[in-house]
Order: C-alpha cells, then structure tokens, then sequence
C-alpha cells in the first residue's frame, strides 16, 4: 500500500501516483491524502489510479477503515459480474427524474435487468411515494438533483429525516450532469450515497445498485 499526500513541491500526489501506477501495476493499493478538498481531483485521481482519496488530519479510526476499504474493494471488483450478468429479479427501485426521455430510457435500462421501477417526476412525488411505502419496499433511490417543485437535494433531505424505519439506510443515488461538481458535493450533504454522471452510464449504474443491494447488505 502506498500513501501519497496530495500538495507537495517539484511533484504533486496526483503525478506521482500516476508514475507509480505504471510501475507497479493494479495490486498495490494507492491513497492519496490531502486537508484540502479532493472532490474536483476525484475524477482526475481515479484516472491515475488512484483507489482512495482521504482527508487530512487523520485519525487511527478513519486509517483502519479507508484501508479495509481500499483492500476490500479489490476483492469486490472480482466479484462484480459481467454488465451483462447482472440479475436484479425482485428488486425495486425508485426512479425520479422530471425528463422524460432520461425517464424512459432509465426505466428500460433498469427493467432489461429484472428491476421493477416506480417513476416520480419531482422530488415531492418521490418524497411522497417513499414516506408512505412499507419498510424494505424500496432497495434503493435514483434521484435526478434538477427537478421541478422540489429538487433532489432537497428530496433526499427531506427522506433522511421521515420516520420510515429505512429513511436513514435506503441507497439514495443521485444522478448528475458531469459539469456540476458542486451537485456531487451538496449531494453527499443532503445524505446521498453515491452519484452516477449523466448521461447515464447503464454499466456504471447496474455496478453501483449492485454494490449498494448487494454488498452493503453482508
Ligand atoms: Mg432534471
């Protein structure tokens, strides 16, 4: 494992990493850690091989976990299936999103895998449709952040706080057009989970709710 502070002279913790990537190949596990925020670097540091990115101070806690996570995550990429094994028969997800062509689009890709879905066209129709669904109903959320009458950040706020006994662990994911970094970080503020990119990437998105159904439940 190597750790890598992201600000230094001569070469940053990005060049650095990248260097070392294509020294040592894919096992060694690289981090970079920086006081600084690293969501605009998050992409860039993944594109250098870079498999964690951790802030500054660091605490023995936080150490303990970004390293079984960093390790972990290894041995769960070779469990991953192939995008076209993905099975999701008997699972629900709720789609909101106020496009109705991203709409449809989703709601294909999603349903070729097995998924029923629920559509909401704005974050009211979601927070609406949750708050009154029974414990476990939903295995996740895909929420679009630009919508009408309520927003996704506001939604996915707004169902944190319901008193639904899966309001605090329902996989919240919130779907972002690539130009707004800003999004991806008030999402992980309003309680969200993860963020896929638009236009959605169905491989990315299959992987994601996998994880998230799957892997966080063991
Ligand atoms: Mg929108």
């Amino acid at each position: 494992m190597i750790l890598i502070d992201w600000k230094m002279p001569e070469m940053d913790g990005l060049e650095t990493a990248r260097r070392i990537r294509s020294i040592v190949g894919p096992e060694v596990t690289i981090i970079i850690m920086t006081a600084y925020d690293w969501v605009s670097i998050e992409h860039e540091a993944k594109l250098a091989g870079v498999n964690l990115l951790m802030s500054k101070p660091m605490f023995k806690s936080a150490l303990v976990s970004a390293f079984t996570k960093a390790l972990g995550e290894k041995e769960e990429e070779a469990r991953r299936p192939d995008t076209e094994d993905y099975d999701f028969t008997g699972r629900r997800v709720l789609l909101a999103e106020d496009n109705a062509i991203n709409t449809e689009v989703a709601v294909m890709l999603l349903e070729s895998k097995g998924f029923v879905v629920d559509t909401a066209e704005n974050g009211l129709r979601a927070l609406e449709l949750f708050s009154k669904s029974p414990t476990g109903y939903y295995d996740a959320i895909l929420m679009d952040i630009r919508m009408p009458l309520m927003d996704g950040l506001t939604a996915a706020a707004n169902i944190r706080h319901l008193s639904n006994q899966d309001a605090g662990t329902i996989p919240i994911i919130a779907m972002t057009a690539n130009a707004f970094d800003e999004d991806i970080e008030k999402s992980r503020a309003a309680g969200m989970d993860a963020h896929l990119a638009k236009p959605i990437d169905p491989g990315r998105m299959y992987q994601t709710l996998y994880d998230f159904i799957y892997m966080a439940s063991e």
